[in-house]
């Protein structure tokens, strides 16, 4: 079953061009990752799945419903969008921030309800912090703050869930951390997970279908194995690398090659 599939779609800012011509089918329950150099247009594709942003042409279709007639609570309920690593945060505890996920499934004006605590509840604790509740979010370090952002977009029970390079400013131990909850998640109850990563090789690791961007186009898509190959890297990011299979299993593994430059 297809979860999102997007029609030849373009976007930008102020009719700069930015994307074009992006068409993907992705399935339910996969773990689908979004690569590519910076500035490829990976973010704003994202911004225009989550809404914040029109695009100039193509359509996005969220189980078959073109996602532009879908309301904005319909939309949270089944849609998390966890930001990129954020400076400014508001002045929130832990577990206030996160509950606030909740508000979607609430009546407009409405308290939360029992069930919602209760969700929170498991939330924290499958993402490790339950400890951190009382902590105001502007005291987190980066890891415990991109699993609070996690958190926040999980509460909502989302079907698919977009997540802007989560991994980025954290140490190995809090990326495999991450990824580890959210492939978990994904695996046991059919969560679709759509996410931006810089890392080939955390990206070879964990996801079942990558898709490689360039200048705002695809240039490949499909297995880690067919899509992080040296010809496709070199085509991409412009630089050659060895790629070899991970002794522990059938991954791609990217070694950098110094002295190229
Ligand atoms: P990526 O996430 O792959 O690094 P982005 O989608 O953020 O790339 O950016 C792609 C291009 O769009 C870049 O050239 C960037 O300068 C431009 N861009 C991004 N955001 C804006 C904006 N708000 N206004 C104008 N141009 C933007
Ligand atoms: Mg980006």
């Amino acid at each position: 079953m297809t979860v999102l599939s997007i029609e030849e779609l373009s976007a930008g800012y102020d009719k700069d061009l930015i994307i074009s011509g992006i068409s993907l089918s992705i399935p339910k329950g996969s773990f689908f990752g979004v690569l590519g150099p910076n500035g490829a247009g990976k973010t704003t594709l994202f911004k225009v799945i989550s809404r914040l942003i029109k695009p100039y042409s193509g359509v996005i279709r969220y189980s078959g419903i073109d996602i532009t007639s879908i309301t904005r609570r319909e939309y949270a309920r089944q849609i998390a969008v966890i930001p990129q690593f954020q400076h400014i945060l508001p002045p929130y505890t832990v577990e206030e921030f996160v509950r606030l996920g909740r508000y979607p499934h609430v009546k407009r004006f409405s308290p939360l309800k029992k069930a919602d605590y209760e969700i929170t509840e498991e939330i924290l604790a499958l993402l490790h912090l339950v400890e951190y509740r009382t902590k105001k979010i502007t005291a987190l370090s980066g890891g415990e703050l991109q699993r609070v952002f996690l958190a926040q977009g999980l509460v909502q029970r989302p079907s698919l869930v977009l997540m802007d390079e989560p991994t980025s400013h954290l140490d190995i131990t809090h990326q495999i951390k991450i990824l580890d909850i959210v492939k978990n998640l994904s695996v046991s109850t059919g969560l679709t997970v759509l996410i931006i990563l810089h890392d080939l090789n955390l990206a070879g690791a964990y996801c079942d279908r990558i898709m490689l961007m360039k200048e705002g186009r695809i240039c490949a898509e499909g297995s880690p194995g067919g899509v992080l190959t040296e010809k496709n890297i070199e085509t991409v990011y412009g630089t050659r690398v060895l790629v070899k299979k991970d002794p522990a299993g059938s991954k791609p593994h990217i070694f950098f090659i110094p002295g190229q430059f």
